[in-house]
């Protein structure tokens, strides 16, 4: 293998090499395009696509693609070559500014929420200079947004886009009052944690649930599980190593910071940690990554299980969401500077983003609600389904004594006077001190823990950039009016602290207590997701984001609507699943094993009647009882899922699924879950969690 620094980036068309291949005033004029958002001159974006076809084609690439991020929550491609036909028979290699800048997929099956009318079905595809261009499996990929004709978006990164800007914008007005007359631009910076399971393929391709759904949707508890610890942070088994050092590379190629990675709680479970980057970026390749773990699997001969809950009883797998903002010259505004003024513009961010969150719970909550993460919020694995933010005794400490205008002992301040007094240098939160915080201050940045392993990152960073836009717009337009800027500070900072001090909660958030005490604070406890998405349309929702440009009405209700039809869709498909393997699989199996059972004892009998067949009635009872019962529960399945044409559409379909079908599906789960444990293993027709769990030797 070569070397690291050899090898990172070699893949993707970054700064650096557009630096070396574009005649110096193309780099100049591209830069300024990402620099100010403008449209691209078409004789410099032909410029930029030869440049780019050739080094793809020196990086083994035929193809060129669009590269987006529609409303699947996965990425989009479609594949073109590079030739074009010369008269005399013979090939040319070309690529040109259009289709570098403008695709027009034939994206009518792309969910767009009745956004698009089937009749005009094209929606266009539009690069964004702000991400870099790649080559991944001899194809070079182009970052784009994706966009119908009405010029709504149908995508992820659209938005994610317009939040990053809204945010810069109104953070560049907050710092302008703190002097800094010299940032041009602020962008949110994301580091997000992975968590996978490896399993060994075989016994993947031996479960239908699996298959279809990501999840085992049946399975008794092994006689192991996590109880031990034994496989956090344990040493990697050479399997897994080899897998990880291929995905490295992969990565690393691919210009991705892959950083950490160690053996998660859960046996077969993982987690793969970046460096952070920008937002956008981050975003990216997150999406990438999770792309590649699958890939790199399969050649290792396993499969990379995504899905937030792929076994019931043990943990499920989430994503950890570090967020921060900094300026353009790098400077972190969520790290306590060193000095009174640095302070004093810290908690304005700080006091900025304790606002948004409790402001916008319930926006945080659906940025992460899904039909795989309900089976995780609020499990004891994972956070409540509360929002709240953790920021850690001595930062709490801080918090208190504004609000309270009084003496802060901690440190060296004597009356704590935002701006005038030095805040104490709060120590970094390295340890796993309180995992059960849904939103946690972690010494320079915030950890958005409440996201599912498949979420897109763009969902919660949308609502948090937007959200935290909002604050600082209030903040700024408050402050810029103020005769006396230190002492309009110091009381727009106590006031609104005080008003937003229920959020923060420093405690055991897996604590029943706290759920009871999160409600008597008033603060929303949106347990499932059909509780969650009403809340998605509130006015005030709409307001924040049609304020700040980041979505429009329509494309709200549209995406209202394609994650009410996302969930029903997904336990629509778990439940047809569990039909057939119940019908096809588990009923045939448990019916032939208690033959046998009965068969032999009838054999013994016949033998001589003295012989104890005990065993084999009462086990032959025992299993056609739950035999018929499994049967009931099969027919009580399929009521549900008939029965669901007749409920009016919208949101009361989703709560339909999740009272009538989801429930009928769990029913149906533990009496086939019952009759594994006393069906003989060679008759069992599905490998058991066991076998899975350890499969990877
Ligand atoms: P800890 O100290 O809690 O172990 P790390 O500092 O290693 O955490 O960071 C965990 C994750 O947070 C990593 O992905 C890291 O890149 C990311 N991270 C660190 N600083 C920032 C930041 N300023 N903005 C966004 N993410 C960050
Ligand atoms: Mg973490």
């Amino acid at each position: 293998m070569s070397k690291v620094t050899e090898i990172f980036g070699s893949m993707v068309f970054n700064d650096a090499v557009m630096k070396e291949r574009l005649p110096k005033e193309t780099y100049k004029a591209l830069h300024k395009t990402i620099e100010n958002g403008k449209s691209l001159d078409p004789n410099i974006a032909n410029i930029v696509a030869n440049a780019m076809k050739d080094w793809a084609i020196e990086k083994g690439a035929t193809h060129y693609t669009h590269w987006f991020e529609p409303m699947t929550g996965i990425t989009a491609e479609k594949h073109d070559s590079f030739i074009s036909a010369e008269k005399n028979g013979s090939i040319i290699m070309e690529f040109s500014g259009k289709e570098l800048v403008r695709g027009e997929p034939d994206a009518s099956s792309f969910p767009s929420g009745g956004l698009r009318a089937t009749f005009e079905a094209r929606g266009y595809t539009a690069w964004d200079p702000t991400s870099y261009a790649f080559v991944k499996d001899g194809v070079l990929c182009i970052p784009t947004a994706f966009c119908s004709y009405g010029g709504e978006a149908l995508d992820k990164k659209t938005p994610l886009l317009r939040s990053m800007e809204a945010i810069s914008k109104q953070a560049v007005r907050i710092l302008r009052l703190f002097g800094n007359d010299t940032v041009k631009t602020v962008k949110t910076t994301v580091g997000p944690e992975q968590e996978y399971f490896l399993i060994d393929r075989e016994v993947y391709e031996q479960r239908e649930d699996l298959i279809y759904t990501g999840r085992t949707l049946f399975g008794a508890k092994s006689p192991k599980g996590q109880e031990l610890d034994d496989h956090y942070f344990g040493v990697i088994k050479d399997r897994v190593k080899n897998f990880m050092t291929e995905l490295n590379d992969e990565l690393w190629r691919l210009g991705i910071l892959a950083k950490t990675e160690h053996n998660e709680v859960a046996p077969a479970q993982h987690e793969l940690a970046p460096i952070f980057t920008t937002t956008n970026m981050a975003v990216d390749n997150n999406y990438l990554t999770m792309e590649i773990m699958q890939k790199v699997a399969k050649r290792h001969g396993m499969v990379c299980l995504l899905h937030e809950k792929p076994f019931a009883g043990i943990n499920g797998s989430g994503k950890h969401n570090n967020w921060s903002i900094s300026t353009d010259a790098g400077v972190n505004l969520l790290d306590p500077g060193e000095t009174p003024y640095d302070n004093a513009q810290f908690l304005v961010f700080l006091t900025a983003v304790i606002k948004a969150v409790d402001d916008y719970q319930d926006l945080l909550r659906i940025s992460v609600a899904s039909a795989g993460n309900d089976h995780r919020l609020g499990a004891n694995e994972a956070p409540p389904a509360v929002v709240s933010i953790f920021l850690g005794d001595e930062l709490d400490a801080v918090v208190k004594a504004v609000v309270a205008g009084k003496t802060y002992t901690g440190g060296k301040a004597e009356k704590m006077e935002i701006g005038v007094h030095v805040l104490p240098k709060f120590p970094r939160d390295n340890t796993d001190r309180n995992r059960t915080s849904p939103f946690a201050f972690t010494g320079n940045k915030f950890e958005f823990r409440m996201l599912g392993s498949t979420a897109s990152v763009a969902d919660p960073n949308i609502v948090l950039n937007t959200a935290v836009a909002e604050s600082l717009r209030q903040f700024a337009d408050q402050l810029e009016s103020a005769p006396d800027f230190g002492k309009a500070l110091n009381a727009l900072i106590r006031k609104t602290l005080k008003a937003h001090q229920r959020i923060i909660f420093n405690g055991n958030g897996y604590d029943d207590a706290w759920i009871a005490e999160a409600e008597k604070r008033g603060l929303l406890n949106l347990k499932s997701t059909p509780d969650a998405l009403p809340y998605y349309l509130k006015e005030k929702n709409v307001e924040l984001f049609t304020s700040h440009g980041v979505f429009t009405r329509a494309e709200m209700e549209s995406r209202y609507e394609i994650m009410i039809e996302n969930y029903c869709k997904v336990i629509g498909i778990e439940a047809n699943t569990m039909l057939q393997m119940a019908k096809r699989d588990i009923l045939p199996a448990v019916s032939a094993y208690s033959a046998e059972l009965v068969d032999t004892a009838l054999s013994k009998k016949a033998l001589s009647d003295k012989i104890d067949t005990t065993y084999e009635e009462e086990c032959a009872a025992k299993i056609s009882k739950l035999t018929a019962r499994l049967y009931a529960k099969t027919a009580a399945l399929e009521k549900a899922m008939a029965g669901k044409d007749k409920v009016t559409p919208g949101i009361k379909v989703a709560v339909y699924y999740k009272d009538k079908v989801f429930a009928a599906m769990n029913q149906l789960r533990m009496t086939a879950d019952e009759l594994e444990t006393l069906t003989g293993s060679d008759y069992w027709p599905l490998p058991s969690y066991g076998k899975i769990l350890f499969s990877v030797k």
